[in-house]
């Protein structure tokens, strides 16, 4: 039933109150009933009309009828119902106007397929990493993460990197700006390697740890056809007492067999790292001439027809590395360990042939699809 604005006899608190509920109750059951836009224009005018709307009655009819000792009250109250009916019949809208309407069955047609969404594939670069992770898990590795915006102290101070080493310079480290009020080893920098978990890991964990780190990694290096200033590598590390050189080779022959196929041999040759001695570079056997430098009766690009590839760095963990770390169990003079470190985009561009570690970042769909 239609709300017509009742005149009011009793003035107390109580009866305004429930007045402006039944007003206000009112108002909502016809905003309710609204099905379409003329009646909500009706609905409208009828609450808000200015010369005949039910506001303007509720003034009329309440206000000027209240007697004297009254009026305030009944003023204050008449205020607070027009806001409240105001805000209602403002916000009104033509009930059920999201729901289904005959006049749309032509744009829903129930026996189309179902939209389907393209199922994507793992980078090349994902894929190495996690294959080669895997290899070390198989040997009883941890996985560790840690920071790629780095401290100078675990990028480089921790790992024996001497004060005017190269790898210290603006050249090679992308450093983070506005550090120059900091101590050196507090200042921020993309890490250049994932050796600073070593550290990190270590005042963690004491001995024996075994640990394999994959991770992003930053080179101020201008991206050409094998260099990119993100890469990725593949770091381990391995500390227990009685640890040698021999273990070294036996775990990396061991892992490069698993990865690349029980055919490939391996190869080390003196090298030199900061925070390893002694020092190598590990070959594994061209694994795609099979040794021969040659492909038919083509010169084999990828190993320089050397037969050999290089594939990682490694050597015994320097005693000086240990120092950082001594008061946590890793005294040089009772502990050894191993570390290595890979590129993982440089062995997927291998393992897939690719000739362009541009195109490992480019985000091309059509490159990228081949591995799917
Ligand atoms: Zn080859």
């Amino acid at each position: 039933m239609a709300y017509t604005v009742p005149k009011l006899t009793d003035y107390s608190a109580a009866a305004l109150t429930q007045a402006a509920e039944e007003c206000t109750l009112s108002c909502r059951e016809e905003e309710a009933a609204i099905r379409n836009d003329d009646e909500l224009k009706t609905f409208r005018d009828r609450w808000l009309g200015r010369k005949n709307g039910i506001l303007t009655q509720i003034n009329e009819v309440w206000l000027k009828g209240a007697p004297k000792e009254a009026k305030r009250e009944a003023g204050i109250r008449v205020n607070e119902l027009k806001a409240r009916i105001q805000e209602l019949v403002e916000g009104a809208k033509v009930a059920g106007s999201a729901s289904f309407h005959s006049s749309d069955i032509e744009s829903v047609d129930i026996t189309l397929p179902g939209a389907r969404r393209p199922i994507g594939s793992e980078h090349p670069v994902a894929k190495t990493t996690r294959e080669l992770v895997a290899v070390f898990q198989k040997l009883g590795y941890s996985v560790a993460d840690g920071p790629v915006v780095e401290t100078d102290y675990y990028n480089f101070e921790a790992l024996n990197f001497p004060p005017n080493h190269p790898a210290r310079d603006t050249q090679d480290t992308l450093f983070i700006a506005g550090q120059q009020s900091k101590p050196a080893r507090e200042r921020l920098l993309l890490r250049t390697h994932t050796s600073p978990v070593q550290i990190r890991t270590m005042e963690k964990m004491r001995p024996p740890i075994r640990i394999v780190i994959p991770g992003t990694v930053h080179r101020n290096d201008p991206p050409d056809a094998s260099h990119s200033p993100m890469f990725h590598q593949i770091e381990g590390l391995a500390v227990d007492t009685n640890i040698t050189f021999g273990d070294l080779k036996g775990t990396l022959d061991h892992a490069m067999k698993e990865f690349f196929g029980s055919s490939v041999k391996t190869s080390f040759r003196p090298s030199f790292f900061p925070f390893t001695e002694p020092s190598a570079e590990m070959y594994v056997s061209c694994f795609i001439c099979g040794g021969s430098g040659r492909r038919g009766s083509d010169p084999c690009r990828p190993c320089k027809q050397s037969g050999w590839i290089e594939i990682l760095g490694c050597g015994m963990v320097d005693p000086n590395v240990f120092e950082f770390v001594k008061d946590n169990g890793y005294d040089p003079k009772k502990v050894s360990g191993f570390a290595f470190g890979m590129g993982a985009d440089r062995i997927a561009l291998l393992k897939y042939g690719v000739d362009d570690i541009q195109l490992f970042f480019q985000g091309d769909v059509r490159f990228l699809e081949q591995w799917g």
